[in-house]
């Protein structure tokens, strides 16, 4: 199935509306994100496809998962701490998202917490992996900072607000090879609901040690 792509978005329609999970989805366990392909879990979210929040029509809904949902919403207030931008040209969003997922999968099966400040290097050999594959991702993001003098998703949507109309419908060939990498956490008011999340996606209960 041909996917819609993920695009780096500031819609002003997006910019005012919702800031936190853009509205839950009636919970269906079976469904998967239409651009990742990943199972949501009872965790998806309407997906604008034209990119306008004020478009409600049946054809403009997508069923996204909150992670793909991430890059439309660039005025989340707390979506510094949920995301990074990268370059990375070599790997669509939408493939991105899917491999920051399943390192977040890893970690919260060996019990760690799915962020960079986990100190996952020391522990079991596929745990160590997924670490290095997330620096490794991680450290693309000073290459951001030198093509966009910021790692900071909120800063980049409000130049991508700054746009006219027509350099706005081109900013995927403007940005290029800008990604946004999830952290690790997603929050919903002050509460990082991540984890919960995780566990939902197929990550076995955490150690009680
Ligand atoms: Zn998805
Ligand atoms: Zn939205």
């Amino acid at each position: 199935m041909a996917r819609h792509p993920l695009v780096l978005s500031a819609h002003p329609s997006a910019w005012i509306a919702d800031s936190g999970l853009g509205g839950r989805m009636a919970a269906q366990a079976a469904v998967t994100c239409q651009f990742c392909g990943q199972p949501t879990a009872g965790w998806q979210v309407p997906y604008h496809l034209n990119d306008d929040h004020d478009d409600e029509s049946p054809a403009n809904l997508a069923v996204s998962c909150p992670l793909c949902h991430l890059p439309q919403h660039l005025n989340r207030p707390t979506v510094d701490d949920e995301a990074i931008l990268i370059w990375l040209p070599e790997m669509a969003q939408a493939a991105l998202i899917v491999l920051a997922r399943q390192i977040h999968l890893a970690c919260a099966a060996a019990g760690l917490s799915p962020t960079i400040y986990g100190d996952m290097a020391r522990t079991a050999p596929t745990i160590s992996a997924a670490y290095r594959a997330y620096r490794a991702l991680y450290e693309r993001s000073a290459m951001a900072e030198l093509r966009l003098g910021t790692q900071s998703p909120r800063q980049l949507g409000a130049a991508l607000r700054e746009l006219t109309p027509p350099d706005y419908e081109r900013r995927a060939a403007l940005l290029g090879g800008v990604r946004m990498l999830p952290l690790g956490r997603f929050f919903e008011g002050a509460v990082d609901i991540y984890p919960t999340m995780l566990r939902d996606w197929g990550a076995p209960a955490a150690p009680s040690s």
